[in-house]
């Protein structure tokens, strides 16, 4: 026979949420953004955006020391982002906040406010877990369109389960390079972008090209 407080335990564990948030209490943008670390809203882009460390790259901290190639001129590696300590604190911080078993729910409470999100305007995703955990954010806000970059290969073998609202787009190793195997890439160019920002001072625009499934591939111009 169960004892009441052992009965007591029972009824709290059952009311709590697997990720470890209580079931039923609507998480807040201001809790979230405890869990999580903040989200950025970048005068460029049309919705929320989203960095983690450039520093802890998997493909790009090795591409860095390679002349020639994307990651060896970063711009997430110079300026405001090692200008301002708290601007690395911060990537690191929402480095660390991925393992939170909350960070679903936590992501998803601040990101179904954004029509738009950029995921990963500096850093890259970092492995399986974190990749599923961002299709869960991904699904979990349907009235968002999702456009992630990355460098790492290894992420093509995922694509089948991509949700639909988000856009993958490879970006290969070096300047100049183009890949068509993907179902969506971009590329750094010396000339002849297709990226109209720096003709728009800087700003997106009305240009959702990035976030276009249809859009094959995007080239920026070189920093
Ligand atoms: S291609 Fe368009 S959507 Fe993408 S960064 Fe450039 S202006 Fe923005």
């Amino acid at each position: 026979m169960q004892t009441k407080e052992a009965l007591k335990i029972m009824k709290v564990k059952e009311s709590c949420h697997p990720t470890g948030w209580p079931a039923g209490r609507t998480m807040k943008v201001k809790d979230a953004k405890e869990i999580t670390g903040s989200l950025t809203r970048t005068s460029k882009m049309p919705g929320l955006s989203y960095s983690l460390p450039a520093w802890e790259c998997k493909t790009g901290s090795k591409l860095r020391k390679i002349k020639g190639s994307v990651c060896a001129s970063c711009y997430a590696l110079k300026g405001n982002y090692t200008r301002y300590k708290a601007i690395k604190a911060a990537q690191y911080v929402r480095l660390k906040a991925i393992e939170d078993a909350r960070w679903v729910e936590a992501m998803t409470a601040q990101v179904k406010r954004s029509t738009y999100f950029r995921w990963h305007d500096a850093g890259d995703v970092q492995d399986l877990d974190h990749l599923k955990k961002i299709y869960a954010v991904c699904e979990a806000t349907p009235g968002t369109r999702h456009w992630m970059p990355t460098r790492e290969a290894w992420v093509k073998d995922h694509l089948d389960s991509k949700p639909d609202n988000l856009v993958i787009r490879f970006s290969p190793p070096m300047i100049g390079q183009r890949n068509d195997t993907w179902p969506n890439s971009s590329m750094v160019v010396e000339k002849d972008a297709t990226c109209p920002a720096p003709s728009q001072g800087g700003k997106c625009g009305d240009c959702r090209q990035c976030w276009d499934p249809a859009v094959k591939v995007v080239s920026y111009g070189k920093h």
